[in-house]
C-alpha cells in the first residue's frame, strides 16, 4: 500500500516531460492517475499502459484542450467518475514564446496566458467543490523562476508564471480550512526532450561545442551550472502530497540551482 493509495491525481500536460514525471511519482505511491496533453495517440497509449504496469494503478487520459474550459471542466469530471475522486491536481500544462513585445504575436500572448495560467483556474474552480467535500485536497501549479524574476522577450511567459503564483496563493488562503493545500513550484532549467533537442541547433548556430551551450547559454542562470531533473521536481511534490507538509500552504517552492538567489 502506498501512502497515497485510493487518492486520484489529475496531472496537466502529463504525456512528456515535468507533467509525466510528475504522474509517475504519484502512480508509484499508489494513486491513480488521469494523464493529460498532446501527443500521438500511440505515444499516450504507450505511457498510459506503462504506468498501469509498472505501478499496479490505473491510469486513464484525457484529450483535454487546457484552451478550452468546457474541455478543462470535463477532465476533472472524468477523474470523479472513473475513480470516484479528484484528490491531487497538478496544474503542469505550459508552452513558451520568445519575441520582443513589439513583435510578440497577440494569439500567442493568448495561448500562453490560456495554457499556462487561465486553465489552472479552470480545473482548480471545478475540483475544489469535491476536495472540500471529501475534506482533503493538494493542489500543485508548475510556476517557474520565471514566476519570480523576468527575462527579456518571453512577455507573455512571464506574465502568466507570475501570475500562477498570485493565484496560488489566493486559493492557498481560501481552502486553508478544509485541509487543501495550494503551492507552486518553481524550477529552473529542467532536463527535458525539449531542452536536449535545442542544443545540437545552437551549437552550429553559435559555433560552440557541447559544453559551452550547456554552461554558457542554457545555464548561463543557474549557479549550480546543473539541470534539475524531472524527478527532483516530481519528488518535491510527491513530497507536498504528504502528510509532513499539510502545513506548507500558498508557497512557491525554488527548484533552480541558486538562479533566484542571485
Ligand atoms: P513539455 O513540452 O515536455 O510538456 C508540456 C506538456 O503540456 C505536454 O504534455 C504538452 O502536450 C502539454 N500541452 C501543451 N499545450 C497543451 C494544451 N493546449 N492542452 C493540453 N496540454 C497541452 O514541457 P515541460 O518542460 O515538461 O514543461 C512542463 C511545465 O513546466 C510547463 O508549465 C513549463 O512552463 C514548466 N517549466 C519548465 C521548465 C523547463 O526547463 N523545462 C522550467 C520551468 C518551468
Amino acid at each position: 500500500m502506498g501512502t497515497l493509495s485510493g487518492k486520484t491525481a489529475v496531472v496537466t500536460g502529463s504525456t512528456s516531460g515535468i507533467g509525466l514525471a510528475y504522474a509517475r511519482a504519484f502512480a508509484s505511491a499508489g494513486a491513480n492517475v488521469v494523464i493529460n496533453g498532446f501527443g500521438t495517440p500511440a505515444d499516450i497509449e504507450k505511457e498510459r499502459s506503462k504506468i498501469e504496469s509498472d505501478f499496479k494503478v490505473k491510469a486513464a487520459y484525457s484529450p483535454a484542450d487546457m484552451t478550452k474550459p468546457a474541455e478543462i471542466a470535463g477532465m476533472i469530471e472524468l477523474g470523479e467518475k472513473t475513480f470516484g475522486s479528484v484528490d491531487i491536481l497538478v496544474n503542469n500544462a505550459g508552452i513558451q514564446f520568445v519575441s520582443p513585445i513589439e513583435d510578440f504575436p497577440i494569439e500567442k500572448w493568448d495561448a500562453i496566458i490560456a495554457i499556462n495560467l487561465s486553465s489552472a483556474f479552470h480545473a482548480i474552480r471545478a475540483a475544489v467543490p469535491g476536495m472540500k467535500k471529501r475534506g482533503w485536497g493538494r493542489i500543485i501549479n508548475t510556476a517557474s523562476a520565471h514566476s519570480l524574476v523576468a527575462s527579456p522577450f518571453k512577455s507573455a511567459y512571464v506574465s502568466a508564471k507570475h501570475g500562477i503564483a498570485g493565484l496560488t496563493k489566493t486559493v492557498a488562503l481560501e481552502v486553508a480550512t478544509h485541509k487543501i493545500t495550494c503551492n507552486c513550484i518553481s524550477p529552473g532549467y529542467v532536463w527535458t526532450p525539449l531542452v536536449e533537442k535545442q542544443i545540437p541547433d545552437t551549437m552550429k548556430a553559435r559555433n560552440m561545442t557541447k559544453e559551452q551551450v550547456i554552461n554558457d547559454v542554457l545555464l548561463d542562470a543557474q549557479p549550480t551550472k546543473e539541470f534539475v531533473t524531472v524527478e527532483q521536481v516530481a519528488a518535491l511534490a510527491l513530497f507536498l502530497c504528504g502528510d509532513d507538509a499539510a502545513q506548507i500552504t500558498g508557497a512557491n517552492l525554488s527548484i533552480d540551482g541558486g538562479w533566484t538567489a542571485a
